[in-house]
């Protein structure tokens, strides 16, 4: 049987237009293409796992619009379990995304059904957390959500694992102790830790301070250069292989996604962050969010230039 991910978290369609520029406020431009792209936090990291060999289920809830259909269609067209991607009466979440000529983009996200995911929710489907070998959350759903399932997870004796994304200021204090690791890129551990990060020290400064707080394992990404291992005792810095990047959509999902499909199938952590890692770079070589993330094969293919 391949190991179990449970991933608590959103689904989004995401709505992504190409401009030549930014449009200001009250203008109306003439785009150069449209497209809907299934993505959200939550279900990018369950379709990075699946592809990188984890059996993955889903707990999460989608409106009952057309989106909510294409999203579970995205789910089960990678062998997600969707039993607990609840239909709920109003609109999916969505990502309303401009792209401009040079890459810089402007995003408006509404959470639709994400919002819906309650607590109660989540225990409905206990029996699925209690398959789980490693549980993963994010914060595109409400906090008290997620709140319940790192504390179940924990009491349930699983790896809990949170990427705390996207991280507007500290967590709450209880959440700590039922996390075994927790993984944020440098914004989301400065906004988490009150600290600036911006090089290896400050990165390692803040990683202290999550691991005080009561994280059991902190892994800061740090783009290009890779990620920060801390667990209070010692630092390992693991350099990302390089690549040419096209488009860093998703890196930080494809990362979580696939370290968390390593770690269950009972790779060590060193080797889940590396294999994290060259998954991730894989998925900046090519554009988009889900359509980007590599499979099992490509990562087993992969040798660095
Ligand atoms: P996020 O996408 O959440 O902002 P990061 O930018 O830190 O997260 O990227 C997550 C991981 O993706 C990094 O730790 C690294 O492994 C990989 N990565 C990101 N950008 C690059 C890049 N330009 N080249 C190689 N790997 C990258």
């Amino acid at each position: 049987m391949p190991a179990k991910v449970v991933v608590v978290g959103s689904l989004n369609m995401d709505l992504v237009t190409r401009a030549e520029r930014l449009p200001r406020g009250g203008e109306t431009l003439i785009g150069k293409s449209f497209a809907t792209v299934p993505g959200g936090k939550g279900a990018n990291q369950a379709v990075a796992a699946a592809r990188l060999g984890a059996q993955v289920s889903m707990v999460g809830c989608v409106g009952d619009d057309a989106y909510g259909e294409q999203l579970r269609g995205a789910l089960l067209a990678e062998a997600i379990d969707y039993q607990a991607v609840s239909v709920i009466e109003g609109s999916s979440g969505v990502a309303l995304i401009v792209v401009d000529d040079s890459s810089q983009n402007a995003i408006v996200i509404v959470a639709g059904a994400n919002a819906q995911l309650a607590p109660e929710v989540v225990a409905g489907f206990d029996a699925i957390l209690q398959a789980a070998d490693v549980i993963i959350c994010q914060l595109e759903v409400p906090y008290s959500t997620v709140g319940y399932a790192l504390k179940r997870g924990r009491e349930l004796g699983k790896t809990v694992i949170l990427n705390p994304a996207p991280a507007s200021g500290p967590l709450p204090a209880d959440w700590y102790a039922s996390i075994d690791y927790l993984i944020p890129n440098e914004s989301e551990a400065s906004a988490l830790s009150g600290l600036p990060v911006n090089s290896r020290e400050s990165a390692e400064a803040a990683a202290s301070q999550l691991i005080a707080a009561g994280a059991g394992k902190v892994i800061v990404t740090l783009g290009a250069q890779g990620s920060l291992f801390a667990d209070g005792a010692r630092f390992d810095y693991f350099p990302a292989p390089k690549v040419e990047a096209i488009d860093t959509t998703a890196a930080g999902d494809t990362f979580v996604g696939a370290f968390a499909a390593a770690l269950a199938a009972g790779k060590s952590e060193a080797e889940a962050i590396s294999f994290g890692q060259v998954a991730a770079a894989l998925s900046v070589t090519r554009a988009g969010a889900q359509p980007s993330i590599p499979t099992l094969s490509d990562v087993q293919a992969f040798s660095p230039s």
